[in-house]
């Protein structure tokens, strides 16, 4: 008796989470926040309870995609109110600065933010956390595996030779730190012109099937570049929210379930 106990080492959960997903990427603009933004919207649809915690700290976007804006609240100084639109609890690092601001931050103070987030954020009882990370294999995404019980990641790539390279470096990452891959998926796989249909392979096709067989997990979704889907996310309203029957949000409710 006596003495304090030994804390608990490891990845520790968050109250109330049953699952934390990581969706991640190589490379920077291959569409991972709006993967994010619809697969949120898409299991909120479902009726799961969703979190999306925007850490993409260079490029935030999530507020805009969601369309939600303004400083959250701290009542009690100590805890953050996320927002909620379309059924999803959200929080972003971009809203905790001006939009137009950039963000230098050093290690340190992303990984300290990084954890207020995930833990001073009234997240309440979710059935799923998403994190949209910020590109690459930086500070976020090893603080992120090493701190917290991170249950699987959804890597984005685009087909093109540059952005597999990189996304193949985030996978060895997760491969390193213990956290599942969930599945991959390729996104602007193939151009569907809103004229006429027409079908175009503007970044190539097939390489994110092909990584996916290699590795051997699974390819969740080839999701077409596709002007109403980037028009959507401008516009506040992720297309599986503002075109739920579209083709193009189907190929988003298809991973939702899946996963
Ligand atoms: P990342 O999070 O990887 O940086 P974003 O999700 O912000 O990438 O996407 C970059 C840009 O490309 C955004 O303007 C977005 O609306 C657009 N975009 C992403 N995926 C698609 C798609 N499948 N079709 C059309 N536009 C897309």
């Amino acid at each position: 008796k006596g003495g304090s106990r030994p804390q608990p080492q490891g990845p520790q959960k968050v109250p109330g989470v049953d699952r934390i997903l990581a969706v991640a990427s190589g490379k920077g603009g291959v569409g991972k926040s709006t993967v994010s933004a619809n697969l949120a919207c898409a299991l909120a649809a479902e009726g799961r309870r969703v979190g999306l915690l925007d850490a993409d700290v260079y490029g935030p976007s999530q507020p805009r995609m969601l369309g939600v804006s303004g400083k959250p609240a701290s009542p009690d100084g100590k805890t953050i109110l996320p927002l909620r639109n379309y059924g999803v609890t959200m929080m972003s690092i971009g809203l905790m600065t001006n939009e137009d601001q950039a963000v230098i931050w050093r290690g340190p103070m992303l990984m300290g933010a990084l954890q207020q987030m995930m833990n001073q954020v009234q997240w309440g009882a979710l059935d799923v956390l998403i994190i949209d990370l910020p590109p690459g294999t930086g500070d976020v995404q090893m603080t992120l595996s090493q701190k917290f019980a991170v249950d699987g990641a959804v890597v984005v790539s685009t087909p093109q030779d540059v952005a597999l390279l990189d996304a193949r470096r985030g996978i060895d990452m997760f491969n390193q730190m213990k956290v599942p891959i969930v599945g991959l998926i390729e996104n602007m796989s193939t151009h569907i012109c809103s004229n006429c249909g027409h079908e175009e392979h503007v970044f190539g096709h097939g390489g994110v099937a092909a990584e996916a067989e290699k590795l051997g997990v699974p390819l969740l979704a080839e999701i077409p570049l596709h002007l109403d889907i980037r028009t959507a996310s401008d516009g506040g309203a992720p297309i599986v929210v503002s075109k739920p029957d579209s083709p193009q949000a189907q190929s988003f409710r298809d991973v939702a379930k899946a996963l």
